[in-house]
């Protein structure tokens, strides 16, 4: 076995002479915070793989180039034996790539999506001894994607789990949907849903109260839990479960996978949903016809018909907040006083209707206060429209977001010096072949004198690839600050003139404030798009705690 280790590389010659005689790569890296930890040392890393070659692939010593990496953090693109691995694919050394596991390759998400598609792009397979990885298979390559996300989100908090804890969790934890899809058991050796006769029974009753009996949602609820059904979640039948259930396309047989994806920002998971033409189909046994579904679609829009006209005329629209239990807070609830009707935000679960299961009984979420919408609206539009006046202390916070531009500039410097030594080394290979087409050199010349060029070209080319995924992600987060910050003045303008509509003012709000509390004390908290998105570990001192009182109904 050749070993090379960081910079080292093979000579022209002996890298000539070893094309078709290599079978296998090995690639082992290790950094400064992982060489505590057991089963991480260079040594044990070579020797899993070289032995998974030996005895899998019957590989011989000799048909085998190990790689070493040492101290390369795992978020780091220029990383000397991963390039220069690739570059001995790229030349046809090695038919399989061995790694221990996807975190050995790289902890960050994108970058191991870039890494393993060239990989497999060349024909290569890729060896995880640790993982298995199919990538022709959809759901296999869904477990990669979310080891790759796990992986990061780890490097980020330096969790202190096992490797094998991370795959653990990654299997128990992120096909949730499958497990808990109401009417389905999941059969965890066959990885497929199988019906689960019980609860297909379940369903099927609620078809027949809402198509047959004329029964709304909440009415099914109230049944169902009267009946002593026990309810997905075992206690309490709640109206939209119900609706839930009814509305899912996947009881026509065809469930999608990858709807959501989880993603890590700044730490933090989150949920984020993915475009439809990216979701993978996969086909479960059938509970109800489409025929039939189509049918409870227009019977469930009938028994809401009238009901879905709430006030839109509230500027809180999607960021009010329940103090009490962190839930939304919508504008439904209503009053009516001498000189009017007043508005109220209310937590949404306060509204929501459920029964418990075996006495039909109500049960009560959540009993949040309500808060005159007038008064909430007017206190946060003033703050914000205060804010936006004197924005010295904003400007301040939005440039300390701004460090994410250091980091970019840096490498677009350093691709600029990548291009700019490709220039040099393409205008050195253009005047080889001029000497060549004039016939001051001859063939065998030419090659030798072009070769070393092309080989770093390789490289070159290689390096920039790397760089331009790194600031295709950091710009993004950067172009989003500074259009904030060129759209101020705008808003200024806007806000100066008062003559804004409810829609257009709520664009603004939206455009800065990511959630106001309603505390249950009486207190109103506003929490800005450029603090508390998790990267500031102080971000608690930008909360902007408001004094405002609810005079609002107290509920019983
Ligand atoms: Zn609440």
């Amino acid at each position: 076995m050749i070993i090379l280790r960081g910079n080292e590389t093979l000579t022209s010659d002996e890298l000539f002479s070893l094309i078709g005689k290599i079978n296998g790569i090995i690639y082992a890296r290790v950094s400064t915070a992982d060489q505590a930890k057991k089963g991480y040392s260079l040594e044990s890393q070579i020797d899993k793989c070289n032995e998974r070659a030996l005895t899998k692939y019957k590989f011989k010593d000799d048909e085998i180039i190990a790689l070493v990496e040492e101290g390369a953090m795992g978020d780091d693109p220029n990383r000397p034996a991963l390039n220069y691995a690739m570059y001995l694919l790229e030349k046809g050394l090695g038919k399989k790539f061995f790694i221990l596991h996807p975190d050995r390759l790289t902890r960050d998400n994108t970058l191991q999506g870039v890494v393993s598609r060239r990989i497999w792009n060349m024909g290569v397979d890729i060896e995880f001894i640790e993982f298995e990885v199919d990538p022709n298979d959809p759901e296999s390559m869904l477990m990669y994607n979310i080891q790759g996300s796990i992986a990061q989100y780890n490097k980020a908090k330096i969790a202190a789990n096992s490797k094998r804890g991370r795959i653990q969790k990654a299997k128990k934890g992120e096909i949730p949907n499958f497990k808990r899809m109401y009417g389905y058991s999941y059969n965890k050796e066959t990885d497929t849903l199988n019906i689960n006769e019980e609860e297909k029974e379940v369903i099927n009753e609620m078809i027949d109260l809402l198509l047959n009996k004329n029964t709304s949602c909440n009415q099914i609820a109230k049944e169902l839990s009267k009946r002593g059904i026990p309810a997905p979640n075992g206690k309490v039948w709640y109206q939209t479960t119900v609706t839930r259930i009814l509305r899912n396309e996947s009881y026509k047989g065809v469930f999608y996978h990858g709807q959501t994806k989880v993603v890590q920002k700044s730490g933090e998971k989150q949920q984020v949903p993915m475009p439809r033409e990216e979701w993978i189909p996969i086909n479960i046994p059938v509970i109800i016809d489409s025929l039939t579904f189509e049918k409870i679609q227009l019977a469930i829009d009938e028994f809401s018909k009238g009901k879905g006209r709430k006030s839109k005329n509230y500027l809180l629209k999607g960021i009010a907040k329940c103090g009490r239990c962190g839930g939304a807070a919508g504008s439904g609830i209503t009053s009516k006083v001498k000189n009017g009707v007043y508005k109220y935000y209310a937590c949404r679960k306060k509204a929501s209707k459920g029964y418990e299961v075996g006495t039909g009984e109500n049960v009560h979420v959540c009993k949040g206060k309500n808060w005159r919408v007038d008064i909430v609206d007017q206190i946060v539009w003033d703050w914000l429209a205060d804010t936006l006046s004197n924005p010295k202390a904003l400007i301040e916070e939005l440039v300390s977001e701004l460090g994410d531009s250091d980091k970019l500039k840096n490498l677009e410097n350093k691709a600029k010096t990548i291009q700019d030594k490709i220039k040099e080394v393409k205008k050195e290979e253009t005047n080889y072949i001029m000497l060549f087409g004039k016939g001051k050199i001859d063939e065998s010349q030419f090659d030798m004198l072009t070769k070393p060029l092309k080989e770093n070209l390789n490289y070159l080319n290689d390096e920039l690839r790397v760089i331009n995924t790194q600031i295709a992600n950091l710009s993004k987060s950067v172009d989003e600050v500074l259009m904030i910050e060129n759209y101020l003045k705008k808003f200024q303008e806007s806000i100066a003139s008062d003559n804004l509509d409810i829609s257009e003012k709520r664009e603004i709000v939206k455009m800065f404030i990511r959630e106001v509390i309603l505390n249950e004390d009486d207190t109103i908290i506003i929490n800005t798009k450029w603090d508390s998105d998790g990267t500031d570990p102080d971000s608690n001192r930008h909360k902007k705690q408001v004094n405002g009182q609810a005079y609002g109904r107290q509920t019983a």
